[in-house]
């Protein structure tokens, strides 16, 4: 029996209505999929690991002034959001050439690019997300110029906060995906981060060795894909360091709530 009305079933996560009106409650689930959904698995322990990153990054870029859905953890794969209209775009942000522009432009893996690059892609599955210019953005209505604006902003600020961020703890931000929303506040819109912001939707490299820890590693079977992530969590203080000889695994820190 469903407790809850489902309202969007994704990839990776799962809508629920919230329990107020403006709410809902993203659910995290342990399925990684690559290849336009044709490489498919479940990684145990996935879902919880992006649940505490993506929380714990959303709840930094609300600190710093950056508004986001994020309202608070409710449990080990849950966490309540803002109900927003998503704008159907992925807007990528890249510091250094990988997966895509490396292909597309002939560049090296691992070149540093001239400056932050940010790239706007269709949300489309069926079409395989399409990289889209300002053009076809405004042509189609997906959002208007002052929106692109915005969205350029706010994306360039969170990459400045990540790309610190991850330097602090040894990793290098290669690239990262976002999505936007709309909410409105009397008759004003605003454009805030929705979504996740997790090692699923970004590239990680460890700045001393070059070892990936993001969704590269199932993409390309480099290992373990929660184990990469749990590097993440740890190295950002979410997860204690495992004792050695402990098989259990990354302990959550302070979690006082339940599964
Ligand atoms: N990305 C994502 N979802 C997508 C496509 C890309 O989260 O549907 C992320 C991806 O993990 C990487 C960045 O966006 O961090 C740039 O991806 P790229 O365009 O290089 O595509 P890919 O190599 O995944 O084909």
């Amino acid at each position: 029996m469903q407790r809850r009305r489902l309202v969007y079933e994704g990839k990776a996560k799962i809508l629920y209505e919230g329990p107020e009106p403006g709410t809902l409650i993203q659910h995290f689930k342990d399925d990684a999929t690559a290849f336009d959904a044709t490489k498919k698995a479940t990684v145990e322990g996935k879902g919880v690991l992006n649940n505490r990153i993506s929380e714990y990054i959303m709840v930094q870029l609300n600190n710093v002034g950056i508004p986001t859905h994020f309202i608070r953890r409710l449990n080990m794969r849950e966490q309540l959001v803002r109900e927003v209209e998503i704008i159907p775009l992925e807007v990528v942000v890249r510091n250094v050439a990988a997966g895509s522009i490396a292909k597309r432009l002939g560049l090296e893996e691992g070149t540093p690019l001239p400056r932050s690059i940010v790239e706007f892609y269709y949300k489309n599955d069926k079409l395989h997300d399409p990289m889209v210019s300002e053009e076809h953005i405004t042509a189609f209505g997906w959002a208007a110029p002052q929106d692109i604006d915005d969205m350029m902003g706010l994306a360039l600020r969170t990459n400045d906060f990540l790309s610190g961020l991850f330097l602090g703890v040894g990793i290098r931000l290669v690239d990262f995906k976002v999505e936007f929303g709309r909410v409105w506040e009397n008759d004003l819109m605003r454009i805030i981060l929705a979504d996740e912001i997790s090692p699923d939707g970004c590239r990680l490299w460890d700045i001393e060795t070059g070892r990936k820890l993001d969704k590269d590693v199932f993409r390309r079977d480099l290992g373990n894909l929660a184990d990469a992530y749990a590097e993440v969590a740890r190295r950002l203080g979410i997860v204690q360091e495992t004792p050695p000889g402990d098989a259990k695994g990354p302990v959550l820190v302070s979690d006082n709530t339940q599964t």
